[in-house]
């Protein structure tokens, strides 16, 4: 309604940028990102810009802590990691200020940004957006931490990494913003990490489910639980880059014609491990203790594999983050002589994930076949394998994880034609 509002009696806009630890990683970009937000405000329209902490800042905050304390607790990791977005949303704010416009910086907390109490992965309850209208309507554009937002005690919170994309998403839903964009190192989504395949095109527009998938098995260009966000709310939003006027990548509802595509882009996911439990008993009760054992310990699997049973005996393996390995091979250990006497342990690291994402996967038939046999050709060994309704993944050691994507990427018809 307001945003109807404001077409018909305006041409003003309420805009939402959201601006990534590259475009703001020194003073320069930080200068750019000044102008491009008001730039954006004197054409008319109402701007709330989220700034990430600039590049590498929050790895080294994360690096600091590790130097002073094996443990330090969430509590103190929010407090700290939450630092480096303050120091951007004021030098942001300077820059603005100092070619002319009007700027105010605003923390999470002051931005009314409520969340629950799980430090460093909290999520946000609710937005009271009350301060940031006032600011805008009084003239000001408004420069919003990312990342951060504070308990119902007043707690510092921060919301998992990339977490600046769901500030700017969950924002956009709050004020009901016309226009969501998110600026990145990069023209938009593209069939595959353009790092890795360069020869990967930009995707004009994506639905929600395909995004919100390649996003979680590792296309890190958007923080998947943003995405989430952005579907349940409706919010569509552009990923755009920083640095010129290229048109971006529109993430949206499906719409008819979509599924034409069999598959919209190639993910990869690196540092990936997998631990198998030889011969245990086939009966009720093994996997709940494994899992419940793992779920304890706070620790996320992936792909789950079960044998059929031999003999009564069986073994299930699963992949996990490498760096949850040696903390789950702890908590499994010692559950094992519940298991049975027979009961074995391995674990391996150096592995990857390979996944295809794509709507049009639910139409057309022999996707897998096409993937297994491109994987093939390269003489590259798959290991485990999982399906879903758009998404087909395998896991390949992870030093032939690019070559992977490579001709995987090309077996789709994704290649750009040069
Ligand atoms: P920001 O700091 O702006 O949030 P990120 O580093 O989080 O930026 O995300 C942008 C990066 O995501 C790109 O530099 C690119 O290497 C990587 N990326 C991974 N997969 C994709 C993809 N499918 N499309 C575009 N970029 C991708
Ligand atoms: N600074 C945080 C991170 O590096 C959040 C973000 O950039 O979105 O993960
Ligand atoms: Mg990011």
């Amino acid at each position: 309604m307001c945003a109807i509002i404001r077409a018909l009696f305006s041409l003003m806009a309420l805009i939402v940028q959201k601006y990534g630890g590259t475009s703001v990683g020194n003073p320069e970009r930080i200068r750019n990102v000044a102008r491009r937000v008001l730039e954006t405000q004197q054409a008319g329209n109402q701007v709330i810009a989220v700034v990430s902490a600039m590049s590498g800042v929050t790895d080294n905050l994360l690096k600091l802590a590790k130097d002073v304390s094996d443990h330090p607790t969430d509590r103190e990791m929010d407090v700290l990691l939450s630092t480096g977005e303050q120091t951007t949303i004021a030098l942001t704010a300077m820059a603005i200020n100092h070619l002319g416009g009007r700027a105010v910086s605003l923390t999470g907390a002051q931005a009314g940004i409520s969340t629950d109490g799980v430090h460093t992965k909290a999520r946000i309850s609710t937005i009271t957006p009350k301060a940031v209208q006032k600011m805008l309507t009084e003239g000001n554009i408004v420069i919003l931490a990312g990342f951060q937002g504070q308990t119902s005690d007043g707690q510092i919170t921060t919301l998992g990494r990339g977490g600046s994309d769901l500030t700017a998403i969950a924002m956009a839903a709050a004020v009901k913003a016309d226009l969501c964009q998110i600026f990145t190192d990069v023209d938009g989504v593209f069939t595959c990490d353009p790092r890795v395949v360069s020869v990967a095109q930009k995707i004009e527009t994506i639905s929600y489910d395909e995004m919100l998938e390649m996003a979680s098995s590792g296309s890190k260009v958007m923080q998947s639980r943003s995405v989430e966000f952005a579907k349940k709310f409706g919010v569509r939003f552009e990923v755009r880059n920083s640095m010129n006027n290229n048109p971006g990548t529109l993430v949206k509802e499906e719409e008819p014609g979509m599924e034409s595509v069999v598959v919209r882009g190639v993910s990869i996911e690196r540092n990936q491990a997998k631990i198998t439990i030889d011969d245990v008993p086939d009966r009720p009760g093994i996997a709940a203790k494994i899992f419940g054992a793992i779920n304890r310990a706070n620790i996320v699997i992936d792909m789950i594999v079960q044998n059929v049973s031999f003999d009564g005996e069986t073994d299930i393996s699963f992949t996990l983050s490498a760096a949850d390995l040696p903390k789950a091979e702890a908590e499994l250990r010692k559950i094992l002589p519940e298991l049975g006497d027979s009961v074995d342990l391995r674990s391996q690291s150096g592995i990857a994930k390979l996944s295809i994402v794509g709507i049009g996967m639910r139409s057309h038939s022999g996707v897998a076949a096409r993937m297994f046999s491109a994987l093939s050709d390269a003489g590259i060994n798959i290991q485990m394998i999982s399906t879903s309704e758009i998404k087909t993944a395998v896991t390949v050691n992870e030093s032939e994880i690019e070559s992977a994507a490579r001709v995987v990427h090309t077996a789709f018809g994704l290649d750009k034609v040069a």
